[in-house]
């Protein structure tokens, strides 16, 4: 009989000392540290030694917040609090019965609605616990530390996101967990297959809900820049000359009219984004309100036209079914566990009788703990391909004649975690290269478009040069035919 209670703590033991050793190697990299010679223009000693001091002091404490968890997780495996848990849970559930229906007889065990409803009060009372055990770490790193060095949140924000989060985690997750408690108890080990296609659905969906629905509810997104221009009056409408090259642009790349979007992004941090959501003909390119104030126009474009490469190689697609794939690895994995009496009684749940009383709230709370660090695996393979996004979208807009290097300094030389980063660390952590990483990136394509340039010229084929303002067609289809085909070797 495997031992799973025994591979769940090793598994997050080993987990917890990887991170150890990255924040370590981050650490040390970060005290050695002196600003790099391409961003000496844009910053000063005082403000670089600040940025270290307060990286060094955010990597101390969330080392301290890991171990603390790590420590309280094996404590509560090894002392069977859940099972305490899961009796109290029991005991809730009894007194609300009684109190909605008085002077009725106790539920049957047996009866499917009471064991769902079981489930969702354990797993509801697990993750509360865990939330209120985090808080306080929370409170410190947002309000103390961050806020000490003026890199931090809103207060007022921060509280009403919680509470809109507990509130959609209310309405939307309960009814949801109880759904797959359901499905989990009709289900068998080999039944995982069909759990998988309806979460693909799900995923599907959220995908085109989230721009729509989820997203506004967080954040306002003032108007439309393209084809919204004279209704929407805000200083990026104003802007003729972004207008024109952001429609160029647009016409160029063959970009969707109407889904370029400004969004309130100052209101939770200063640090300027731009980012691309939704699927389908549901794309929406959001750009922060900070970062039109930070770049100019031209520097706006060339991000514009990186996002537009997320766009034109169907990275929403690509990522939507890596998680796709990543969720049938989960399922897998969760019915081999799940239907196994001995997975239950390994944890000390001994009384569990797998023929006589299912316990689904239980079999995945028990797997989420088991699942933890492979999810952590799982998110550092996602992260190869998402950096490799970054890097292609970043070419996508060189070849179109805009250098990346400015905006992508703007946006980012006021965060150290993108100027000093260890490689490792940024593998493991970062779904996005660091700054200086996509400099050298781009430095490299750099040489090797001169090179090619100086062995096209003395094949005597002529290359027309192209100006961030005034670019070609044949130059992108030339882009995307090099792209494509290289693809698909
Ligand atoms: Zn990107």
């Amino acid at each position: 009989m495997l031992n799973w209670i025994l591979l769940t703590i090793v598994l997050n033991i080993i987990a917890y000392l990887i991170e150890f050793i990255l924040d370590f190697m981050q650490s040390r990299k970060l005290r050695t540290a002196t600003i790099p010679m391409k961003l000496l223009d844009y910053i000063e000693d005082e403000e670089f030694n600040k940025m270290k001091s307060y990286s060094l002091l955010r990597l101390a404490f969330s080392r301290l917040e890991s171990t603390y968890g790590v420590i309280s997780e094996v404590g509560i495996l090894l002392c069977g609090v859940l099972i305490w848990v899961r009796k109290f849970s029991v005991q809730i559930d009894l007194f609300l019965y009684e109190t909605i229906f008085p002077g009725s007889e106790p539920p049957d065990a047996q009866d499917e609605c009471f064991i769902i409803a079981q489930g969702v009060t354990f797993i509801f009372i697990v993750s509360l616990s865990s939330a209120v055990m985090k808080t306080p770490f929370e409170m410190y790193r947002i309000f103390v530390i961050d806020t000490g060095f003026n890199f931090g949140a809103r207060v007022a924000n921060y509280i009403l996101d919680q509470l809109k989060m507990f509130f959609i985690a209310f309405v939307v997750g309960i009814p949801l967990l109880a759904l797959i408690l359901k499905l989990i108890m009709i289900g068998s080990p080999v039944d995982w297959v069909y759990v998988w296609l309806g979460s693909a659905a799900l995923i599907v969906g959220l995908f085109e809900l989230y721009p729509n629905f989820l997203a506004p509810m967080f954040n306002s997104f003032r108007g439309k820049i393209r084809n919204a221009w004279s209704i929407n009056v805000n200083k990026v409408l104003d802007n003729a000359v972004l207008r024109k090259l952001i429609d160029q642009l647009a016409t160029k790349v063959d970009f969707p009219a109407a889904e370029i979007v400004c969004m309130d992004g100052s209101t939770r941090s200063e640090h300027a984004n731009a980012f691309i959501m939704g699927s389908g003909r549901n794309k929406k390119i959001v750009l922060y309100d900070n970062m039109l104030d930070l770049l100019t126009t031209e520097e706006t474009v060339a991000v514009l036209a990186h996002e537009m490469g997320h766009y034109k190689f169907h990275h929403a697609n690509k990522t939507m079914l890596l998680q796709i794939g990543s969720m049938g690895f989960y399922l897998f994995l969760l019915s081999q566990t799940m239907y196994s009496v001995d997975f239950y009684k390994s944890f000390g749940f001994e009384e569990f009788d797998f023929n006589d009383e299912m316990k689904p709230g239980v079999g995945l709370c028990l797997f989420s703990y088991l699942y933890q660090p492979l999810g952590n695996a799982m998110s550092v393979l996602s992260n190869v391909v998402s950096r490799s996004f970054e890097y292609t979208c970043d070419e996508f807009a060189l070849e179109l004649g805009y250098d990346m290097e400015p905006p992508l300094i703007q946006m980012h030389v006021n965060s150290i975690n993108n100027l000093i980063v260890d490689k490792h660390y940024s593998r493991y952590y970062n779904s996005h290269p660091s700054l200086m990483e996509r400099l050298e990136h781009i430095e490299e394509w750099k040489r090797r478009s001169t090179t090619h340039r100086r062995t096209s010229n003395q094949q005597k084929i002529t290359l027309k040069e192209e100006t961030s303002n005034d670019f070609e067609d044949e130059s992108i289809n030339l882009y995307l035919k090099k792209t494509f085909h290289y693809k698909t070797q």
